[in-house]
């Protein structure tokens, strides 16, 4: 039967309590509910499950729900239910099997929420096949894919399960952006390629700015000088880091300290948590900073030289105006730090150098070009943005780039 986006808007209102779907929920309810199998790439928070759980209401039968960890599946269990949805878990933590066995079998549940390893064994093959299955929902989708941070095995083993019920859409979730990991995903869920959708990456009130390297500490003593409120500095080295914030606390007076593993450990918490508490801190750290940390009010976010890929970059610009407020982003590169990068791949196991090189054959790619930042950003992730962003140097500053774009693309060919 049909399943239309107007009673799907209806069951938004009267299930969940919200008034509209948000980004590109829409969308994949929609497919979904017309059966056709998806891979949803949707940052962290943007309502993910809400894209199975909405349909698992609607279609008839339940949604069988693969999940990597006890506790998130409890907590989705605990949501579902308090919006009034028939949901359970089959997991070792779980005393009521019986009855979920009984309510599933009798058709009573809208979602059964189960562990890749369990879902992978032949008994729940046989115990799906006793009911009506709805729809397949793989969360943390990227566990299946070893390009992936966070690979589980049996998450292979989800491909021959749903295989055996061919007339039963799939719905893959993941946050992970990495174009290698996402058409894995595909392949490994049995996802068409037509099936993927992007979206909600951009973060419009965060400014991008790429500059050849040329008077480091000049340069961002600027950038502290125009915001003077707490900012992320990376740099390459432990070396690098130390030097970098003794110039930065001379040359701009302000509070400037390093971060990196190197340190004592107490001098580091307290350099986090001094930077976490302040309003106008300068971090300077190597990549070990950030994850984890959670301030809303970084104002800017620098590079002193060039991250590993551009979905590093999204990553590490992506921890400045969390607040939603304007913040800036700088990333100064060398030819140099190309050429090095370059270099390494050498070193890098033969079956992984092309995806490397693929990698950074992609950042350089943002660093020349002469258009607009997010939408090469964007446009990596899969989406379909505006020409033109208004908020990147390249858009504020369009007359005057073609020089620049020109030297760095002669040095990048190099
Ligand atoms: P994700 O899995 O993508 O990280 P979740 O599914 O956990 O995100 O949802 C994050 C939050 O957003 C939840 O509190 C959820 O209730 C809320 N949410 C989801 N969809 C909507 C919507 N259309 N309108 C308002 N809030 C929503
Ligand atoms: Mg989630």
């Amino acid at each position: 039967e049909a399943y239309s986006l107007d009673a799907a808007r209806g069951a938004l209102r009267d299930v969940f309590g919200f008034d509209d779907f948000r980004g590109i929920q829409a969308n994949v309810v929609g497919r979904v509910l017309a059966g056709r199998s998806t891979l949803a790439v949707m940052p962290t928070g943007a309502g993910k499950s809400l894209t199975y759980q909405l349909p698992a209401t609607m279609i008839e039968g339940t949604t069988v729900v693969v999940s990597p960890l006890i506790a998130l599946m409890h907590d989705q269990l605990r949501s579902a239910r308090a919006n009034g949805i028939a949901a359970a878990t089959l997991t070792s933590a779980d005393a009521d099997w019986r009855e979920t066995l009984d309510a599933f079998r009798a058709g009573a549940l809208d979602l059964l929420y189960v562990a890749p390893e369990r879902a992978s064994q032949p008994a729940f093959r046989e115990l799906l096949s006793s009911a009506r299955i709805a729809l397949f929902a793989i969360d943390e989708a990227h566990c299946v894919s070893e390009w992936g941070h966070d690979f589980r095995p049996d998450y292979r083993l989800l491909r021959p399960l749903m295989d055996a019920f061919p007339r039963v859409p799939r719905l893959a979730l993941t946050a992970t952006a990495d174009a290698h990991t996402r058409d894995d995903i595909l392949v490994q869920l049995g996802i068409p390629a037509e099936g993927l959708m992007v979206a909600g990456f951009d973060r419009p009130n965060i400014r991008y700015r790429i500059a050849h390297r040329d008077s480091i500490v000049h340069q961002l003593v600027g950038l502290m000088r125009s915001e003077p409120g707490p900012g992320i500095v990376y740099a390459p080295t432990r070396a690098k880091v130390e030097k970098l914030a003794g110039q930065l606390a001379a040359a701009s007076g302000r509070p400037v300290l390093p971060y990196h593993a190197g340190l004592e450990p107490g001098e580091r918490a307290a350099n986090q948590a001094g930077f976490v508490a302040s309003e106008d801190m300068v971090i300077v750290a190597t990549i070990a900073f950030g994850m984890g940390i959670d301030k809303p009010d970084v104002r800017f976010v620098a590079h002193a030289g060039i991250p590993k890929s551009i979905e590093a970059f999204y990553q590490e610009t992506g921890r400045a105006g969390r607040d939603g407020d304007p913040a800036q982003t700088l990333m100064l590169w060398g030819a140099g730090d190309f050429a090095q990068a370059r270099q390494r791949l050498s070193e890098v196991p033969e079956d992984r150098r092309g995806s490397e090189r693929a990698r950074l054959d992609a950042l350089a790619g943002l660093v020349e070009t002469a258009g607009c930042r997010r939408a090469v950003l964007l446009r990596h992730f899969g989406e379909d943005p505006p020409e033109a962003c208004g908020n990147c140097d390249n858009c504020l500053e369009a007359p005057g780039v073609t020089d620049a774009t020109e030297i760095a693309r002669k040095l990048l060919s190099a």
